[in-house]
């Protein structure tokens, strides 16, 4: 277990059973069985193109899947709807490009959320907004608009965004890779950081540092399926497949 991690955690938060996703003739998720535990960090990792984005995106809803079911918190994810703003508002993303609206200060891009979709008054949102900003380390930057931050500053600040709507559980889409090598760091201890805390975690990436820190669980994909899970230690100094060796020999 990753250090200030006593407990495996085993109460089912995000549970996927025989997810199923085509994008025309290609078989993108090939009957995906995941289960992710209330306060587990699970690291994705595969070659490019293994469907780990569209797995993100089907958690979100943000892709609908052809066959299985998704569940958070013992809710299937609704088709359409108030009930899928409530569920989309659950699982907080965080993409590798930053996406945060340009022409919004710092602080609004943390404010909208709550203000627009949970009804929290402008004064209370931006209070805890300035707490959330404190806490990834761009307190200082609140009134700034995105463009004059750096690279890392805005991750954290998208970071920061997702949190504040109190979300079940965070999925991040390879948050690092769009990133110059010295920020990459800032935006990991953060994102260990809320690990430590007990934050549910879906991490797409490929810093085996992240994982080897924060991780309960490494979840390998290749070709649309779930080839392998383990803990990170066991994962990475020997992986059981040759797919995963093979894919391990080239990243390390
Ligand atoms: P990864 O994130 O592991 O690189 P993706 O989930 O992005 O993989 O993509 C899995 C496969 O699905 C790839 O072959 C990709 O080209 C394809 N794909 C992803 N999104 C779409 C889309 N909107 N339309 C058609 N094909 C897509
Ligand atoms: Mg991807």
């Amino acid at each position: 277990m990753p250090a200030g991690r006593a407990d495996v955690p085993t109460d089912p938060l995000v549970v996927l059973e025989g997810v199923n996703k085509h994008f025309g003739a290609l078989h993108v998720l090939k009957d995906i069985g995941l289960t992710v535990h209330r306060g587990e960090v699970v690291v994705v990792i595969g070659p490019s193109g293994s469907g780990k984005s569209t797995l993100c995106r089907a958690i979100n809803r943000l892709e609908t899947i052809d066959s299985g079911t998704i569940a958070i918190d013992g809710q299937p994810l609704p088709e359409e709807g108030k009930a899928l703003a409530q569920l989309r508002a659950d699982v907080g993303m965080v993409f590798q490009s930053f996406n945060l609206f340009a022409h919004k200060t710092v602080l609004q891009n943390v404010t909208l959320g709550p203000v627009k979709a949970r009804g929290v008054k402008k004064a209370e949102a931006e209070a805890n907004a300035m707490k959330l900003l404190e806490r990834v380390g761009v307190a200082n930057q609140a009134h700034k608009l995105p463009a004059q931050l750096s690279g890392g500053q805005q991750q954290r600040v998208a970071i920061a965004r997702a949190l504040a709507m109190q979300p079940k559980v965070m999925l991040f889409d390879e948050p690092t890779s769009a990133l110059d090598p010295e920020m990459i760091n800032e935006v990991l201890d953060v994102m260990i950081s809320l690990a430590r805390e007990g934050m549910t975690m879906i991490v797409v990436t490929h810093e085996m540092g992240f994982a080897r820190k924060a991780a309960h669980r490494v979840v390998f994909m290749d070709g649309g399926q779930v080839v392998e899970e383990a803990e990170p230690e066991t994962f990475f100094t020997t992986p059981r497949s040759d797919r995963a060796k093979d894919f391990l020999s080239k990243i390390l």
